[in-house]
């Protein structure tokens, strides 16, 4: 990072992160807000309005983070708003059954047709974690296969990086996830079917379900090859085990139906979050009808939550899922296709090697000119030249993600001028990316 200069201070955020850094570990509620993978002062945001944010310095920006995914709308979409202020106006919590779940449990089962039940949960995490206790519940067995690059929350069986070679098992990622969390789950390379295929040989009968991203987005955009998903609800039937494809960031993103409308594999169990919670801790895990027949109270297979279902969250979800209709996401798509464009436009002028890759409007820049189609390949990427990108983007006033192994996400509220604004940034940021030497 030695070769990238901030150009622009904020002493405001600044001092609110060191006051942060008094009373939470590393100053931030969720690691990467940190700015820890290219340094600099976080922005402590205040208000957003539409596609933009504001920091406590008073510096707005152009938001292409829409809060990891949720803010699919823009910031204080009017329909959102009124909704969630309607609901707090009846109250925030009750414990109780609510109309608000009936509605939004509806409105996913309409939109997603492999997913005949839904359980509602308060986060991504949450939801994979009871999908996979529900996979195991319901099959009796307890390995599970991942992929490496996929994340699913910090769920500590599923925090475990590839070991070498295909089918050993994991090795804890993190402290504090011990062998035997870790020891059941087999964490595979993606896009690799012949290592699934050689896994199920290698663990007949044990394999519970394969858990995979529909279309991963979290180590950068790296769609799934032609048919590998099918491939794997096939490898998955042909040996007893659940498919679990985790739509936490593609669902009601990508489209009405998420993932699974583009590519139409059928799932067994399907987690979502972000975009169906309007901004607020909702989130789901449901499928076919005969395993969610598993979960309590209708079957052996615990889970629960106090704030599951909550009432001012399901309005914000109902009110943000009823405004995506075809339209909209057409408007997404076409908004991520002007600024893919704009964006190889300006690092092949600068002669920077780069490859932008997309899963509908979900897109990200990879530093190297080879297509990525696994983590291994995401990792060989020149890091350092995003370092230097972000942060003149960053002093133009465009929020991008702070890491180059994050999707970018647009909203239907970026319009023409947000539009214009990121276009006017790049020509200094591709050229700040080509002088970036390594730190
Ligand atoms: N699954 C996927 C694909 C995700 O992208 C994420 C979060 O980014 C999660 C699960 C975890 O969701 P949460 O952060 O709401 O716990």
């Amino acid at each position: 990072m030695a070769s990238v200069s901030y150009p622009y201070q904020a002493p405001v955020s600044q001092s609110l992160f060191d006051r942060a850094a008094v009373v939470t570990p590393g100053g931030v509620n969720s690691p990467v807000r940190a700015f820890g993978a290219v340094g600099g002062t976080p922005r402590f945001m205040v208000s957003g309005s539409g596609p933009y944010l504001t920091d406590a310095d008073g510096r707005e920006y152009v938001d292409l983070v829409c809060s990891w995914g949720p803010m699919i709308l823009g910031h204080r979409n009017p329909a959102v708003q009124e909704a969630v202020e309607a609901a707090v106006a009846r109250g925030t919590s009750f414990g109780t059954p609510g109309e608000g779940e009936v509605e939004l449990a509806e409105e996913i089962v309409s939109r997603v047709a492999p997913v005949e039940q839904v359980r509602l949960v308060s986060s991504g995490t949450e939801a994979t974690m009871s999908a996979i206790r529900l996979a195991r519940g319901f099959t009796g067995r307890a390995k599970v296969v991942k992929f490496a690059g996929c994340y699913h929350g910090h769920v500590d069986a599923l925090l475990a990086a590839a070991g070498s070679g295909v089918a050993t098992f994991a090795l804890p990622d993190t402290p504090g996830v011990t062998g035997a969390q870790a020891g059941e789950t087999l964490v595979l390379p993606y896009n690799d079917l012949d290592a699934v295929r050689e896994a199920f040989v290698a663990h007949p009968g044990q394999i519970a379900c394969v858990i995979t991203e529909a279309s991963p987005g979290n180590m950068g955009v790296v769609p799934p090859h032609e048919g590998f998903n099918a491939g794997l609800k096939a490898l998955c039937e042909e040996h007893g085990a659940l498919f679990v494809s985790d739509e936490v960031m593609t669902g009601f993103r990508v489209s009405k139906a998420g993932w699974f409308g583009l590519d139409g594999v059928v799932p067994d169990l399907m987690t979502f979050g972000k975009v169906m919670g309007g901004g607020f801790p909702a989130a789901a895990f449901g499928g076919r009808a005969d395993v969610m027949a598993a979960l309590a109270p209708a079957g052996p297979v615990y889970q629960a939550g106090t704030l599951s279902g909550n009432p001012v969250a399901t309005a914000a979800g109902v009110a943000q899922l009823r405004q995506l209709d075809d339209a909209a996401y057409a408007r997404l798509d076409a908004t991520a296709a002007t600024l893919r464009g704009l964006v190889t436009e300006a690092l092949t002028t600068e002669g920077v090697a780069h490859t932008v890759q997309r899963a509908g409007s979900m897109f990200s820049v990879f530093f190297t000119d080879r297509p990525v189609t696994d983590y291994a390949g995401a990792r060989t990427q020149d890091a350092f030249r995003f370092t230097a990108f972000f942060h003149a983007m960053l002093a133009a006033g465009v929020y991008l993600p702070p890491s180059a192994f994050e999707s970018w996400f647009v909203s239907t509220a970026h319009d023409d001028a947000a539009v214009e604004r990121v276009a006017a940034a790049l020509p200094a940021a591709a050229r700040a990316a080509a002088e970036a030497v390594p730190a």
